[in-house]
């Protein structure tokens, strides 16, 4: 999708500080970062949200999975939170599903 930013983020149109790729995933560190590890995990594949994804592309939110099992394991120990917001309400502001990995120090709810 043209106007979806992460799309265009995905595709290469937009920079973005990548850190890993396969071919079904791209994974990026989030401009506003939460965490000391702040890495935001994204198909390339538009789809609106978790719950979209585990519908119409399963096998790539299980990469997505281990992508952000990688990601910590490079930078955070191997442990790390995974979240999904899903809706305006529960925080989600980029409608392209995407799994904030956060890590790299002692998180507090606050901090989700
Ligand atoms: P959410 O609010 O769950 O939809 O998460 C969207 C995230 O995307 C936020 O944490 C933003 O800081 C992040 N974000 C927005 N634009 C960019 C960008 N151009 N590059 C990296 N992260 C971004």
């Amino acid at each position: 999708m043209s106007d979806c930013l992460f799309c265009r983020i995905a595709a290469g149109d937009i920079p973005a500080d990548v850190v890993a790729r396969t071919d079904n995933v791209v994974a990026f560190r989030d401009i506003e970062p939460k965490a000391p590890v702040h890495v935001l995990v994204v198909p390339i594949a538009h789809v609106a949200n978790v719950t979209e994804a585990a519908a119409q592309i399963p096998d790539v939110l299980a990469e997505m999975v281990a992508v952000a099992q990688r990601v910590a394991d490079a930078e955070a120990d191997g442990e790390f939170r995974l979240i999904f917001n899903t809706g305006p309400t529960a925080g989600q502001s980029v409608f392209h599903a995407h799994a904030h990995v956060l890590g790299g120090a002692e998180l507090k709810w606050e901090n989700a």
